[in-house]
């Protein structure tokens, strides 16, 4: 009796346990998980860029206290990566080569890095943004360079160039974004209507016709509540922070846009995943711009800032914040204060970089090719009246860095008015912070494309499935049909699939299947790689092809 009540009492204590074992295993589960990602990539930054940010603002930058690792950036082909495979490393989770778009590695390996996935080769790659919106969950960009610019097309699309930003924007439009916000116009629209467009194509009718907004200023985008939307403000890039209030007072800011696209997508019952770039910092860090560096990396705080708050608010939102690479080799500290370093006071770093209120590039545009036009707008912007000597060996460099005279400007200037340091015009190859709150926050010092992962396994996401979901190679899966890509139309090019009786049609880098006068809507772009002569469609596609009553 006594062992039989035992028994009994034990195997109940052991349900108990059970029981609040699966209960909080399930509360760590959705603990665990997080419904929205905000990812947020400050392009070309170091650690000591935000330390200068930090000076500058004089308080901590609003994400500084989630710092929680750092991640290494090295692509296939060098140990300094470019913006197109770093941005693709965490769209996608895998390694790529230099100039690839969210598309497997070339295969030619470089030794001493690592070995690339085989079976990727020359292949797109699902991104995590169109994981999540096969998910049912909305998605976002925001950037302040063009929209088909290296690090959002790489969440957006899949070329073998960064370059193919016609290309990029086709991608954009059929692959179903929810909200696109930045410059790059010009790509959009064909040349009659003012655009660039090499092959013809008024996408804005596109858009127009799938339900999009279309806008292109400030107050029209404060205006807009809902829907899907392409914002783009400028023909190419946007203006920098310190220079849109003189050259294009009518541009939102990246914290404005920013703000706008999670109002939009927090009302998305599935979740929402966001991409926000401060594309800029990277350039500012290219021409050794500390004007153009600090204005923008200040916005992109007051745009973290937003976001944090939307996360802590929500509760349910992994934030973010990373770089792609860092650029110009950055330091506080230069030749000049080789011996006076110990004794430098704030004001002697802060004081100089206060005064300036435009970028070197818009200071160089305002002087409309003057050089005594430049020296006076140095003294007016910059507040420094440069010696004969400075002006001319600014002058000598402009002409040696063709299309970015400007370059010159913050070259000459940072070295004898600051107490900066610029070691290259380049990218450099150390490891970048990382910053992240909220459930799943990545930790430690990580590989970028183990970034990617984790960020989609975080959504659930299965991206290896999904490239298979979404790339089947055309002729291989299609046996038995007559598959031919017609270049009949020039930068048009179609995928004919033909058998006895069907005849059915892929435009590339859109998501549609004509069969007779029928459009089918696909739930990805077709892609056609050049190098390999492959073209990849939907799985969806193929088995629509294949169903037909005639293939039977
Ligand atoms: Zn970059």
């Amino acid at each position: 009796m006594k062992v039989n009540r035992l028994i009994y009492r034990s195997g109940l204590t052991c349900l108990l346990v059970l029981f609040f074992c699966l209960l909080s295993f399930k509360a760590l589960g959705a603990e665990g998980r997080p419904k929205n990602i905000i990812l947020m990539i400050v392009d070309g930054c170091g650690a000591e860029q935000y330390t200068l940010a930090r000076w500058v603002k004089g308080a901590a930058l609003s994400f500084e206290a989630h710092l929680t690792g750092a991640v290494r950036t090295f692509n296939t082909d060098s140990v300094v990566t470019d913006s197109a495979p770093a941005a693709s490393a965490h769209a996608t989770g895998v390694r790529t080569s230099d100039k690839f778009i969210s598309m497997g590695p070339h295969g030619k390996e470089t030794p001493g890095l690592p070995a690339s996935p085989p079976d990727l080769r020359l292949k797109p790659m699902a991104t995590i943004l169109e994981g999540a919106r096969l998910k049912g969950m909305a998605s976002g960009i925001v950037c302040t360079s063009r929209v088909t610019h290296a690090t959002p097309a790489a969440f957006m699309a899949h070329t073998t160039s960064r370059d193919m930003e016609d290309m990029i924007m086709e991608q954009a439009v059929y692959q179903g974004v929810d909200i696109v916000l930045g410059g790059g116009m010009r790509h959009l629209l064909p040349k009659a209507k003012g655009g660039s467009r090499a092959d013809g194509e008024d996408l804005s009718a596109v858009l127009a016709g799938r339900g999009y907004s279309i806008i292109n200023t400030k107050s029209d985008l404060d205006t807009f509540r809902q829907g899907k939307a392409f914002g783009l403000f400028a023909g190419s890039h946007m203006e920098a922070e310190l220079d849109r209030p003189v050259f294009a007072p009518d541009q939102p800011t990246l914290a404005e846009m920013t703000e706008k696209a999670i109002e939009i997508l927090s009302s998305s019952p599935n979740g929402f995943f966001l991409m926000v770039e401060a594309s800029e910092v990277d350039w500012a860090c290219h021409a050794n711009d500390p004007a153009h560096l600090i204005g923008d990396l200040l916005m992109l705080d007051k745009a973290a800032d937003i976001a944090l708050k939307f996360a802590e608010r929500d509760g349910n939102t992994l934030l973010i914040v990373v770089s792609d690479h860092n650029t110009g080799g950055m330091s506080i500290g230069n030749r000049g204060t080789g011996r006076t370093y110990s004794k430098m006071t704030p004001g002697e770093l802060i004081d100089p970089l206060k005064k300036m209120r435009l970028t070197a590039s818009g200071i160089w545009r305002k002087a409309g090719g003057s050089k005594g036009r430049l020296k006076e707008l140095l003294n007016q912007y910059w507040g420094i009246d440069p010696s004969n000597e400075e002006m001319k060996r600014i002058n000598d460099l402009a002409s040696d860095y063709g299309s970015y005279p400007a370059t010159a400007i913050g070259e000459v200037l940072s070295a004898t008015r600051t107490a900066l340091g610029w070691t290259t015009h380049g990218h450099t190859g150390g490891d970048v912070p990382l910053f992240a709150y909220g459930p799943s926050r990545p930790k430690g010092v990580l590989d970028a494309p183990a970034l990617g992962s984790l960020m989609a396994e975080a959504l659930g996401l299965d991206l290896k499935a999904l490239t298979e979901r979404l790339f089947a190679d055309a002729e291989e899966t299609l046996k038995g049909f007559k598959v031919e890509l017609d270049r009949g139309e020039k930068m048009n090019p179609v995928l004919r699939v033909k058998a006895k009786d069907i005849a059915a049609s892929i435009p590339i880098d859109k998501n549609i299947l004509k069969i007779g006068s029928e459009d089918i809507l696909l739930e990805g772009v077709a892609v056609h790689v050049e190098e390999s002569g492959k073209t990849y469609i939907p799985r969806q596609a193929i088995e629509a092809i294949k169903h037909l009553p005639a293939a039977k």
